[in-house]
């Protein structure tokens, strides 16, 4: 049977035949030249070339909508960054070093460096538009998610807050927002940015001293009333990074009830990451984004690290197919542009892994559970001392998210 009727055949039999269902997923599709241009920025070789080239290849474009990208004027950058900060980027052009804007080591100075993080965060301001236009229930952008990039300073491969200037935007329509971080890092600039908003962060990630960035752990004092911190230990795998993220992000939809979920699916958490830090699989990070999917509420999902490259392309691939409804074959398509990059491992999912994942021990568990619980309870009394005769829980606008939601279906 040939490739594609072979698809199209998987395609339907998959789960959902009704083609409204993904009539509200967008993705957003770089050109072939800007897509070339972000890679070559961050640094991790041909990732998202490989990614939308995967998507591309398995038919996936024909089953959501495409957008291209509108650039980031200064002003949406001015949402996350100090104009002396942007001056310096513009700067950069002359490929001197500015360790005072942090534009050294890992975030070098480079041509046209403005330029670029105008393309990066317009990836992410042009999924959030959609968001707030309600022309899209899910938006799927595998160029953003740089959760380190701070106000005046730029930091683990991160030039540009796209995910601040995203959230930012979607404030104008509402302040409840949830922001999820599965990446391996802790989300520390995100968290940053927002510790005096009503936006909500959730970060679930590996901490140990002397692991970059060295924030979100048990012990730090400096902790927002709508921050949310998951620290775990190296090698822990799905049974605990699942059970606890879902834990809060359950608190969260019923106490704070948010109106816009971002999530930077970040994939260095995977198992099969060179750091080699958490033990994560594509089921993980899928049962994660299934979750989030079956709450309804308008969801932008962004990309972040991931350092094995054919490793994050499936993944993010895999994620895309689960949002557009759709079950694709296992076997990668031979005629994708990539296909050789991924050998030997030529299909989709991942080999599983003989190694042994580790369990959180049982107190740094309670302890985690509890810092949990702690920060939804202050959320609760924040809201019943704003508003003490207003039942908490109930969005400024659930009649429409639901009208956003369901009108298509
Ligand atoms: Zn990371």
């Amino acid at each position: 049977m040939e490739r594609a009727e072979l698809i199209e055949k998987q395609i339907k039999l998959s789960p959902c035949k009704s083609p409204k269902r993904f009539i509200q997923t967008g993705l957003i599709y770089p050109s072939d030249a800007e897509l070339e241009l972000i890679d070559d920025t961050i640094k991790t070789k041909d990732r998202c070339q490989m990614t939308y080239s995967l998507i591309k290849s398995y038919g996936l474009l024909n089953r959501l909508h495409i957008h291209r990208v509108d650039l980031c004027p200064a002003n949406a950058m001015s949402l996350a960054h100090s104009p002396h900060y942007l001056l310096a980027l513009q700067k950069s052009k002359d490929e001197k070093f500015d360790e005072e804007f942090g534009l050294a080591y890992d975030c070098p100075p480079r041509n046209d460096l403005l330029e670029r993080a105008s393309l990066i965060a317009g990836t992410s301001l042009t999924a959030a538009r959609l968001l707030i236009e309600k022309k899209r229930k899910i938006v799927l952008n595998w160029c953003g998610g740089w959760h380190h990039a701070f106000e005046k300073k730029a930091t683990g491969f991160c030039y540009i807050n796209d995910i601040v200037i995203a959230i930012k935007t979607l404030q104008t329509f509402s302040k409840k927002i949830l922001y999820i971080d599965l990446d391996l890092h802790h989300g520390d600039a995100v968290e940053t940015y927002f510790k005096n908003s009503e936006v909500l962060t959730i970060s679930v990630h590996h901490y140990a001293v002397g692991f970059f960035p060295g924030t979100g752990g048990p012990n730090d004092t400096d902790k927002a009333t709508f921050a949310v911190n998951i620290p775990l230990p190296e090698q822990v795998g799905d049974v605990d990074w699942v059970s606890l993220t879902k834990y809060s992000l359950k608190k969260a939809f019923s106490v704070y009830n948010p109106d816009f979920v971002v999530c930077q699916a970040g994939g260095d958490a995977l198992f099969n990451d060179p750091h080699k830090s958490l033990r994560i699989t594509q089921q993980g990070y899928l049962d994660i984004i299934q979750y989030l999917i079956s709450t309804s509420c308008p969801l932008l999902i962004l990309g972040g690290g991931g350092y094995n490259v054919p490793a994050t392309a499936k993944l993010w691939t895999r994620i895309t197919a689960l949002c557009s409804y759709i079950k694709i074959p296992d076997e990668l398509p031979d005629e994708d542009e990539f296909y050789l990059e991924y050998f030997p491992d030529t299909s989709l999912k991942e080999s599983t892994t003989s190694e042994t994942a580790k369990k959180v021990c049982v107190e740094d568990y309670a302890a985690i559970t509890k810092h949990i619980d702690e920060v939804f309870e202050n959320i609760t009394r924040f809201y019943k001392e704003k508003s003490p005769l207003k039942r908490l829980a109930k969005p400024a606008f659930r009649a429409k998210r639901r009208k956003l939601c369901f009108e298509n279906e």
